[in-house]
C-alpha cells in the first residue's frame, strides 16, 4: 500500500486497475541530411497522414464529447495547414539540411515558445495543441505507433505524464474511471476533460508513473486529492463506504436540481451561473441554475485572433440569452486590462495595472469598442431578459458616462429601426470599495448591484489577488468586507425593484452561504458545479436563523473568529457542508 497526495482536477472516488499509458519518446535524428528532397516528401506523407488521423478523431470526438472538443482537432488540423509551420518545417530541411522529424521538432518548438510565454491561460493552452501536433507529425515521420487507449477491455484508472487532447479524445470512454497524472494544474486540459466527463482526477503526482504498474489496484481520491496503490483491504472498505457516500450525496444534490432554491421560512433566492463562453450553459442548467449571474465576455475577446464583431458578439448573446427563456442573463461588458490583455489591442505597460486602465476605463476611452459590444448586446436583448453590467466601477460618473454612450447606441438601433429591449436591465459590479462605499448615489443611476469579491478583497484589503505571498491576507470574511457588504444590501433594500447579487467567488463558498444569506444577498452567482450544494444549504435554513448569525458576525473582529463562529453556527442548524 502506498499513497501520494497530488491536486484535486475532479471531484470523486475512483476504484479500479491502473493502465501506465507511456508513449514512446520520440528520439529525433539530428544528422544532417544530403537528400533533402526525400527529407521534404516524408515530411508531406507524414502531413497527409496527420490530417487523416485528426479527421477521424474529430468525428469521434463530436460524436462522443460535442462539437466542442471536436472543434479542437480542426484547430490541429489547421496548425498542419498553416504556411509559417510548413514553410517554417521546409525552410530547415532545404536551408539548414535538418532531417524531417528534427525540422518539425525544431518549428514545434519555436511555435510552443512564442505561446508558452504568454500569460493568458487560453494561449498557454493552445501552446499544448502546438506540441501535440508537432508530436504526431513526428510519430508518422519516424513510423512510431504510440499505445491505444480507444480499445480497452477492462476499466482502468489511467496513469500518465500528462494527457493531451489527442490522448482524451481517443480514449474507450466506458472504461476509464479516473486520471492520475506526473503534470497538471486545476486548468490544464487533463484537469478540464476529466470535470466534463465527471470522472475523479488527481494531477501533478510528480513520479506517479514510476510508482505504480499497470495491473496495480489503485484508488483516485478526488475528494482529498490523494491517490492510493494496492490498498489493504481494510482501506478498500473504506473507500468503498466513501464513494458510496458522495454518489448518494451526488444524488440527494441531483435530486435538488429543479426545485426552488428557498429557506425554510420561504425566503426565495435566485441561484445563476458565472460563464465564460456559451458552451458553459450546459453545466449551469444540469446543475439547476435558472440565469446567468456573470457572463465574462472577455473570454469572447480573448480567444479571437481579432476584435470579435458585432455579428459574431450578437449570436453569442442570443444563444446564451435563449437558453434561459424565463431567467435573467448578466451580460458583463469586456473587462480588459489588469492581467488579461488582447493581441490585437495595443496598450501599455503600466506600473499598477489593476490600478490602471481597466475594464470601463477602457471601454469609455475607447468607445467605438464598446459601442460595437453594447449595440450587441441590445440586438440579443430582445431574445430573453438582458441585464447589462458595468465592471469596475468607482463612482456615479462613470456609470453615467456609460450610460449615456448606452443610450447612443439605443439612439443609433432606433434610427436604423432595430430592435432592441427598451427596459433592459443596467446594473453594475461593486467591487472597488468607494462604490461600496457610495453604493446608496450609485444605486440611483441602476437596477442592480453584483457585488465582485474577488476585486472586492484584493482592493479593499490590498492584496494582490494572484500573489502567493500575501495570500494569508486575501480573506473574504475580514471584518471589513463583511461590512461593506452589509452596506451594499442595506442601501439596495431601500430601493424598489432593485437587487443585489454577488458573483465573486465568495458567492459560491459553502461556508459562506448563510452568512451571505443573512446579510441579505438574493442573487448567488457561482460556477455551475457549486450550485447545487448552495441550494442544499439555502434549503435548510431559515431566513431569520440567518439573520441573527450575520448580525453576530457582524460584530467579530477577525475572519478567523467569523468563520469559526459561523461553523459552528451551522453545525448547530445541522447544516453539513
Ligand atoms: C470579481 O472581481 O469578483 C469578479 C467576479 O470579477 P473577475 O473575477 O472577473 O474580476
Ligand atoms: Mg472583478
Amino acid at each position: 500500500m502506498f499513497v501520494k497526495e497530488g491536486i484535486i482536477a475532479s471531484p470523486g472516488i475512483a476504484i479500479a486497475k491502473a493502465f501506465v499509458y507511456e508513449k514512446i519518446a520520440v528520439e529525433v535524428n539530428k544528422n544532417k541530411t544530403d537528400d533533402t528532397q526525400a527529407e521534404i516528401e516524408k515530411f508531406h506523407v507524414a502531413l497527409k497522414l496527420s490530417h487523416q488521423q485528426l479527421e477521424s478523431i474529430r468525428l469521434k470526438a463530436i460524436a462522443e464529447l460535442g462539437e466542442d472538443e471536436g472543434a479542437i482537432f480542426e484547430a490541429h488540423a489547421m496548425v498542419l495547414d498553416d504556411p509559417e509551420f510548413v514553410e517554417g518545417v521546409e525552410a530547415e530541411i532545404n536551408e539548414n539540411q535538418l532531417s524531417a522529424d528534427f525540422a518539425v521538432n525544431v518549428v514545434t518548438d519555436r511555435f510552443y515558445a512564442i505561446f508558452d510565454q504568454m500569460d493568458d491561460p487560453y494561449f498557454s493552452a493552445r501552446a499544448a495543441d502546438i506540441k501535440d501536433v508537432g508530436t504526431r507529425v513526428q510519430n508518422n515521420i519516424l513510423g512510431i505507433v504510440q499505445a491505444d487507449l480507444s480499445s480497452l477491455n477492462e476499466d482502468v484508472i489511467i496513469i500518465a505524464d500528462d494527457l493531451t487532447p489527442s490522448d482524451t479524445a481517443q480514449m474507450d470512454k466506458k472504461r476509464v474511471m479516473g486520471f492520475a497524472t506526473n503534470i497538471g494544474s486545476r486548468t490544464s486540459h487533463t484537469a478540464i476533460m476529466a470535470r466534463s466527463l465527471e470522472i475523479p482526477a488527481v494531477l501533478g503526482l510528480c513520479d506517479i508513473t514510476d510508482t505504480v504498474k499497470t495491473g496495480d489496484l489503485m484508488v483516485v481520491d478526488g475528494l482529498t486529492g490523494k491517490v492510493c496503490i494496492n490498498p489493504t483491504n481494510e482501506q478498500l472498505a473504506s473507500y468503498e463506504n466513501e464513494k458510496q457516500k458522495y454518489q448518494d450525496y451526488l444524488k440527494e444534490l441531483e435530486e435538488l436540481k429543479d426545485l426552488d432554491a428557498i429557506t425554510l421560512d420561504g425566503r426565495k433566492i435566485e441561484l445563476v451561473g458565472n460563464i465564460g463562453e456559451p458552451n458553459d450553459v450546459a453545466g449551469v442548467l444540469k446543475n439547476g441554475g435558472v440565469g446567468v449571474g456573470l457572463y465574462r465576455t472577455e473570454f469572447l475577446y480573448m480567444n479571437s485572433d481579432v476584435m470579435p464583431s458585432e455579428e459574431k458578439q450578437f449570436a453569442a448573446y442570443r444563444s446564451v440569452l435563449e437558453a434561459f427563456p424565463n431567467g435573467p442573463v448578466v451580460i458583463r461588458t469586456l473587462d480588459i486590462g489588469g492581467d488579461k490583455k488582447l493581441p490585437y489591442l495595443p496598450m501599455d505597460n503600466e506600473l499598477n495595472p489593476f490600478l490602471g486602465l481597466r475594464a470601463i476605463r477602457l471601454c469609455l476611452k475607447e468607445v467605438g469598442l464598446f459601442k460595437t459590444q453594447l449595440r450587441a448586446i441590445l440586438r440579443a436583448s430582445i431574445y430573453g431578459h438582458a441585464h447589462i453590467m458595468f465592471p469596475m466601477i468607482s463612482s456615479i460618473t462613470e456609470v453615467r458616462q456609460a450610460k449615456a454612450i448606452l443610450f447612443d447606441c439605443m439612439k443609433e438601433l432606433d434610427a436604423e429601426q432595430v430592435a432592441y429591449d427598451k427596459a433592459v436591465k443596467v446594473g453594475v459590479m461593486i467591487e472597488i470599495p468607494s462604490a461600496a462605499i457610495a453604493a446608496d448615489i450609485i444605486c440611483k443611476e441602476v437596477d442592480f448591484f453584483s457585488i465582485g469579491t474577488n476585486d472586492l478583497c484584493q482592493y479593499t484589503l490590498a492584496v494582490d489577488r494572484m500573489n502567493q505571498e500575501v495570500s494569508y491576507l486575501y480573506d473574504p470574511f475580514n471584518p471589513a468586507i463583511l461590512r461593506l457588504i452589509k452596506q451594499v444590501t442595506a442601501t439596495s433594500d431601500k430601493k424598489e425593484n432593485f437587487f443585489t447579487g454577488m458573483c465573486g467567488e465568495m458567492a459560491g463558498d459553502p461556508a459562506a452561504a448563510v452568512l451571505l444569506l443573512g446579510l441579505g444577498l438574493y442573487e448567488f452567482s457561482m460556477s455551475a458545479l457549486a450550485i447545487p450544494q448552495i441550494k442544499k444549504i439555502i434549503r435548510s435554513v431559515r431566513y431569520e436563523d440567518a439573520k441573527v448569525i450575520a448580525e453576530t458576525a457582524l460584530n467579530l473582529e477577525t475572519g478567523e473568529e467569523i468563520m469559526d463562529f459561523i461553523q459552528d453556527a451551522m453545525k448547530k442548524l445541522n447544516i453539513n457542508i
